[in-house]
């Protein structure tokens, strides 16, 4: 037959290095690579989130100068995330034209024209209970947000951030047809060439602990598990991914990423539309606590982990490692 030991040996891909670099599948690159961003209000802000390290929320002034060191080093894209000074009940500073996000969308697009605007859609950061959009009594007595009336105020954020120069508008509040809402709002507006990277597949998480330190949203009361997606339940991430595809989405992404790989493959096998993985915050600082300690190797396992996500499918990796990786792959 020969094709058992000892004739095949499969190590024998593997004793050259340079074969072993010719032979590599998946090769990370930082045209891959999206930088998260938490943007504030203020100047000269440039606070260290304490369970982020190495991040920071920054004012417009300071994620400039961020923006700018980001771009010089060849990361591609960034994905901005707003923190309001005032918070009320439907989030309407999301939909401010002079908010800070919308004002850092102006400065990058008018500076460095050629560096690619995400923003996140969402009201949590905005909104007074942290929750994602505006509330309702249920039936049964509890608050929930309530779908509908929360997709007007998701359609209004999109078009301010377009307003102010986005590329992409990418919604992550994971209510039913805000893709769809978003896309005839924008379409209206005169903004058909804005494209929509929609938060698809987005589980209901812990390892989003951080962020919402980062982005300060954590929800006043309860949690998001009315509209994020139950980790138990993969099959629902198909129909997800359908859902927004039909309603215009132009890419589609995976929430959390390092831990979700086998809903990047899945989504990657069922649709030709380009995949992001996120890689969470929880994921980036778990690598981070464990450098500090000395138990894992920070570059390698940072290298490795969004390398994974790249195999499984994922075409772009959301990351918070996005300069240190443009740094570590430039070498
Ligand atoms: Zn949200």
């Amino acid at each position: 037959m020969g094709s058992e030991f000892p004739t095949t040996r499969m190590r024998r891909l593997r004793y050259n290095a340079t074969l072993r670099e010719m032979l590599a599948e998946v090769r990370l690159s930082r045209h891959d690579l999206i930088a998260p961003l938490f943007v504030r209000e203020g100047a000269g802000v440039q606070h260290e989130i304490a369970t982020m390290p190495g991040q920071f929320q920054l004012s417009v002034d300071t994620a400039m100068e961020t923006v700018r060191r980001w771009d010089g080093k060849g990361v591609p894209a960034v994905l901005l995330f707003g923190i309001p000074d005032a918070k009320d009940a439907v989030g309407s500073e999301a939909w401010n034209d002079d908010a800070a996000v919308q004002r850092l969308c102006r400065q990058i697009k008018a500076e460095l024209p050629n560096v690619l605007v995400i923003t996140d859609v969402c009201l949590c950061e905005y909104t007074e209970h942290g929750h994602c959009g505006t509330l309702t009594d249920r039936l049964d007595g509890c608050k929930d947000v309530d779908n509908d009336i929360t997709l007007e105020s998701l359609g209004k954020t999109a078009v301010s951030h377009a307003r102010s120069g986005a590329d992409i508008v990418a919604p992550s509040a994971m209510m039913d047809g805000q893709v769809g809402a978003i896309r005839s709002a924008l379409d209206s507006a005169g903004f058909s060439p804005v494209a929509i990277l929609s938060y698809a597949v987005k589980f209901a998480s812990s390892m989003y602990g951080p962020f919402r330190d980062a982005a300060e949203s954590a929800p006043t009361f309860g949690d998001r598990r009315t509209y994020q997606m139950d980790y138990r339940s993969p099959s629902q991430a198909i129909a997800e991914a359908r859902a927004d595809l039909d309603e215009g989405a132009d890419m589609l992404m995976v929430k959390p990423g390092a831990t979700y790989l086998d809903l990047i493959a899945a989504v990657k096998r069922s649709f030709d539309a380009p995949l992001a993985a996120y890689h969470v915050s929880g994921e980036y600082s778990a690598i981070k606590a464990a450098a500090r300690l000395g138990w894992l190797d920070e570059r390698s396992a940072a290298i490795e982990i969004t390398s994974a996500m790249r195999r499984a499918g994922a075409d772009l990796v959301i990351t918070y490692f996005a300069e240190q990786l443009a740094d570590w792959l430039r070498e």
